[in-house]
């Protein structure tokens, strides 16, 4: 048994933290939380032990002034790729062994900085569905991975160097998405509007429609599986959404009357700011960080975001491949106005309910998987906290930290 012991607990779930909160962990599972030292250490006094909890055998670690909390999900990531760094077609066109070794390197950087989960939202080469398989197998230490493989996108445009099926033919995507789904994809990933990396092209503009999305979503939707888009805003919101989207990544630009039908259908949302307006993570193949253009765009973005918050719309955070920084996604929805429970709540419990796996991740309850990470200090009284890692623990298992 692991016992962790720390000043507060913020178990995801309530909207408020335990004060001295304890966990016990047995195997990869959590058995009991509860505010330490009481005197059957949480587990209602079914072992017997009334001496604090800890019996023969068990492994006590005291956390003074840290906070324990669910690991993080990081719901929009690329192990491919690092978009802080210049040349994002190279890094994901890297011969398979400096690729392989590169995105490990990357995801161990995820992993030390607190994200337990990770979404990988299109690769090239089958790398993720790879990566997935090493780190279930134990040959790898990783964040648990859930991949969309292949990502599609128009020869025409559409923003992001990591679409490996280029099409404008709905039978294409449609058996595209079908292989994806036969090699074992989560999800998976269209590209519907441009990016923000080259000045010439409109963000907005949208290669893909209704038909388009609707031959993913059919074929997707019958195995169980989300369809997610790259989409930044324009026409291809409102048909993509007729087209049975499931997910909007980064969303940057959607007026008032997109989120309007976002929230209708209950189409999610995922704010990934950080990669455009983050003074220290501003991506784009090196695009310098004062470039007006982007500053222009970062400030838009920020717009939609405040009023995706505002509204109690369904969100979750990701970094798009800002490796280590999903705390750093967090604080930005704090100082947008969410509060600090809902913001934690956006990179652990609802991605966790996102994925279908609501039942064994995102919060820390008893039988749920043991992912937690200890923080130095409070992060309800101060979200940037949130970077001060002092340990992570995913299923049972400490992969980074230490105890003092
Ligand atoms: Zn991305």
């Amino acid at each position: 048994m692991l016992l962790l012991d720390a000043d507060r607990l913020i178990d995801g779930a309530a909207d408020f933290a335990l004060v001295r909160g304890q966990l016990r962990i047995d195997g990869d599972r959590i058995v009991a939380v509860a505010p330490s030292g009481s005197a059957d250490g949480g587990d209602g006094g079914a072992s017997g032990d009334r001496r604090g909890g800890a019996r023969p055998g068990d492994v006590r670690i005291s956390l003074p002034g840290c906070t324990l909390l669910p690991g993080l999900i990081d719901f929009h990531t690329h192990a491919g790729i690092d978009t802080r760094h210049a040349g994002l077609s190279a890094q994901a066109h890297a011969p398979q062994p400096i690729a392989t070794g590169d995105a490990v390197g990357r995801l161990q950087d995820d992993l030390r900085s607190g994200v337990t989960t990770a979404r990988l939202c299109g690769d090239i080469g089958g790398l993720d569905l790879r990566l997935r398989a090493e780190i279930d197998a134990g040959r790898v230490v990783g964040p648990r991975l859930f991949v969309a493989g292949r990502a599609m996108r128009s020869p025409r445009g559409g923003g992001g160097a990591i679409a490996s099926v280029l099409t404008d033919d709905p039978d294409d995507i449609a058996h595209a998405v079908r292989a994806n789904l036969a090699d074992g994809a989560d999800l998976i990933k269209l590209f519907v509007s441009d990016g923000v990396g080259d000045p010439s092209r409109d963000p907005t503009a949208c290669y893909y429609g209704e038909a388009h999305v609707a031959a993913a979503t059919r074929h997707a939707h019958e195995a169980g599986r989300a369809v997610a888009a790259h989409l930044l805003g324009g026409p291809g919101v409102a048909e993509a959404i007729r087209g049975g989207l499931d997910v909007i990544e980064h969303g940057w630009f959607l007026s008032d009357a997109d989120l309007d039908l976002a929230a209708r259908h209950g189409t999610l949302i995922t704010l990934t700011l950080g990669v455009l307006c983050g003074p220290d993570t501003r991506a784009f193949g090196g695009i310098p960080a004062e470039d007006a253009r982007l500053l222009e765009l970062g400030e838009r973005a920020c717009d939609t975001a405040r009023k995706v918050i505002a509204r109690g719309m369904r969100y979750v955070v990701g970094t798009d491949a800002v490796h280590g920084h999903l705390a750093d996604e967090v604080r930005w929805l704090v100082a947008l106005g969410e509060t600090p429970v809902r913001a934690i709540q956006a990179a652990t419990a609802r991605p966790a309910q996102a994925l279908g796996m609501a039942q064994r991740l995102g919060t820390l309850e008893p039988g749920k998987t043991a992912d937690v990470i200890a923080v130095e200090g409070d992060p309800l009284a101060d979200i940037s906290t949130l970077r001060r890692i002092r340990l992570v623990v995913r299923a049972g298992r400490i992969v980074h930290g230490r105890a003092a």
